[in-house]
């Protein structure tokens, strides 16, 4: 039984706290600090963001940095949500080289810092594309080979770093390199930004083809019966499911790649929509809402919202597929399609282009998120859906945004690839930020916290380099997750890179010699956003403990305001 008085006490500061009474955080921000897109992630280096436009500028910059000790960090959008983008020197923005050269031997190549989507659309006039990519066409190049960024196909390579066939960069002693040596390049195809500063990214392309997709509710059954998911996995060019375990569904998304481009349809995705500021507003208010109140159950609505937006038409959402019409004197867009034949690239891939769900143009309310993704053996398939549904038993928790998105990757050459070297799955999912994220917790933070532990310890998962909290980026974590590749790819960085001058905090728990992070200096409760996992009260939230189940330490509520769950998952 808690102490009634502090509980009180402990009552009426988180209601404070709610409204921005109370805050910890009156510390002033340096002039050069920079964040990841949702704010989670703040890097302090001590000089300005530099724009160049030209590769001299960047062998300048890198020269500089050299005679004055300093380091360097180049980067792209800064959709990486860990401190992977982050330096204490001088950060590069890589956002001038946005060239693009259609090469005569079927390969094409781009300025790292072309966004994808800008470098598909210049792929498809020239009547090429790639054979797979991931969902966000906002990310650059650059950033895409950072991190290892990929889609979703047990049939063809699905990331962009398994199509890149050369390479350019600015290495630690200032010398342009050029690199195409595939021994070499399985080293730089997921470089966690630690070589050099990428100028140019040259990708295998192919003609350009179309695709028909097609989106359907099952029960979830079909994937722990031993069969049916792996079996459509392996039949389908495009394969991805989006799992809701409280509704006990998934809706999966099968795609089959047509011969060219006759198949008649222009369709498109709209996955990452554009929002306008009062839907912004509307979503970041009722998330909060229901968080605060601990209304799961709405939550669980919500989760049927998006299941069925991602088959049928909803009101208040973008169509998942849209049909594109151009009569030649007007565009229109907005009819929706299910199934949808279109430019494959086009289905599989979009980027918000005027605001973004995660825009910051309001005050506040507003509406940030926070990601999770973790990659398996595809051998471990039931086991960890079967897992996770034994963590939700016991702790019920919703996936209200994307569900439980559940991806496929064939195995990568890539040395630190989520996928090198096995046939992999990935389990992601999508979160509302609190909109005081330094006390209050999120609805759910116990049974998130406890399957990313179980997922990583006994399932063998290895993290996304450009998702997930600190946590899972700490010296210890990441020898243990990638003993058997880490000598090899800090073997192959240190030849490029003698004197360190592209390591950050990141780089250097990679390579053990230190466990500094780079963080928002206001996250002092550590277990709210993954910076560690609970090892007292104060790490958690407001009105939570720290409690340990099944050998894993997770934030709970102290008062559960849940109404008693009747079984809704399996
Ligand atoms: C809405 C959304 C959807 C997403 N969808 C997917 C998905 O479908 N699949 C997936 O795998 N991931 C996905 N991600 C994650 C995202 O793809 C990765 O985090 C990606 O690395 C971000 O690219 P960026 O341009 O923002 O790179 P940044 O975050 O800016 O940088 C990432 C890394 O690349 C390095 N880097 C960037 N440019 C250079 C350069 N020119 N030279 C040297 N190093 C460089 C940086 O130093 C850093 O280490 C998504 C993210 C968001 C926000």
């Amino acid at each position: 039984m808690p102490n009634v008085k502090v509980l009180f006490i402990k009552i009426v500061l988180a209601h404070l706290s709610c409204f921005g009474v109370l805050s910890q955080n009156n510390q002033s921000q340096s002039s050069t600090t920079y964040k990841s897109y949702q704010t989670s992630i703040h890097c302090t280096p001590s000089e300005p963001i530099h724009y160049p436009k030209s590769t001299e500028e960047v062998v300048n910059i890198v020269k500089r940095a050299i005679g004055e000790n300093k380091t360097v960090k180049a980067f792209g959008s800064r959709h990486s949500i860990t401190d992977i983008i982050c330096t204490d020197g001088y950060p590069v923005s890589m956002k001038h080289f946005d060239h693009a050269i259609d090469n005569e031997d079927g390969t094409a190549t781009f300025g790292a810092g072309i966004e994808l989507q800008d470098a598909m659309i210049f792929l498809e006039k020239n009547g090429r594309t790639l054979i797979s990519l991931p969902t966000f066409g906002g990310i650059t190049l650059g950033g895409a080979i950072g991190t290892g960024a990929h889609g979703s196909s047990l049939l063809h390579p699905t990331s962009i770093s398994d199509q890149v066939v050369r390479l350019t960069l600015v290495d630690g002693r200032g010398s342009l390199r050029d690199v195409s040596d595939p021994n070499e390049l399985n080293a730089l195809r997921v470089n966690l930004g630690l070589f050099g500063v990428i100028i140019d990214v040259t990708l295998q392309t192919v003609p350009l083809f179309k695709m028909t997709v097609h989106n359907r509710i099952h029960a979830d059954h079909i994937l722990t019966d031993g069969r049916t998911a792996l079996r459509w996995a392996a039949q389908h060019d495009l394969f991805q499911i989006w799992w809701f375990p409280s509704q006990g569904d998934v809706v999966v998304s099968k795609g089959i790649y047509h011969d060219g481009t006759n198949e008649l349809g222009n369709d498109t995705t709209n996955f990452i929509p554009d929002t306008d500021f009062i839907t912004r507003n509307l979503v970041g208010t009722s998330f909060e809402t229901l968080q605060e109140t601990r209304n799961t159950y709405a939550m669980y609505l919500l989760e049927a919202y998006t299941k069925f937006s991602l088959v049928e038409r909803v009101v208040g959402r973008a169509p998942i597929f849209e049909e594109h019409r151009n009569n030649g004197s007007a565009e229109t867009w907005n009819n929706f399609k299910n199934p949808a034949t279109g430019f494959s690239w086009r289905l599989m891939s979009n980027r918000c282009q005027r605001s973004c769900t995660w825009n910051t143009d309001s005050i506040r309310p507003k509406f940030l998120i926070e990601e999770s993704s973790i990659a398996f053996d595809l051998e471990e398939f039931s086991s960890v859906i079967n897992m996770i549904r034994k963590v939700l038993r016991q702790y019920p928790a919703a996936f209200p945004l994307v569900g439980l998105f559940i991806r496929f990757s064939i195995p990568s050459d890539g040395l630190m690839a989520i996928s090198s070297n096995r046939s992999t799955f990935t389990v992601e999912w999508t979160t509302p930020m609190r909109w005081n994220r330094y006390e209050k917790p999120k609805d759910g933070i116990g049974a998130y916290q406890w399957i990313l532990q179980e997922m990583v310890q006994n399932y063998n998962g290895r993290p996304h380099w450009g998702k997930n909290g600190l946590h899972y980026f700490n010296r210890d974590l990441m020898a243990s997750v990638w003993k058997d590749k880490r000598e090899l790819f800090v073997e192959s960085m240190t030849k490029y890179d003698p004197e360190g001058i592209f390591l950050n905090k990141f780089g250097r728990r990679l390579l053990g010699t230190s466990d500094q992070v780079d963080k928002d200096s206001k996250v002092y409760r550590c277990a709210l956003q993954d910076y560690c996992i609970c090892q007292k009260h104060d790490d958690c939230g407001l009105l939570q403990n720290c409690v340990n189940r099944n050998g894993f330490n997770i934030c709970k509520d102290l008062i559960d305001l849940k109404l008693p769950i009747i079984s809704i998952v399996n």
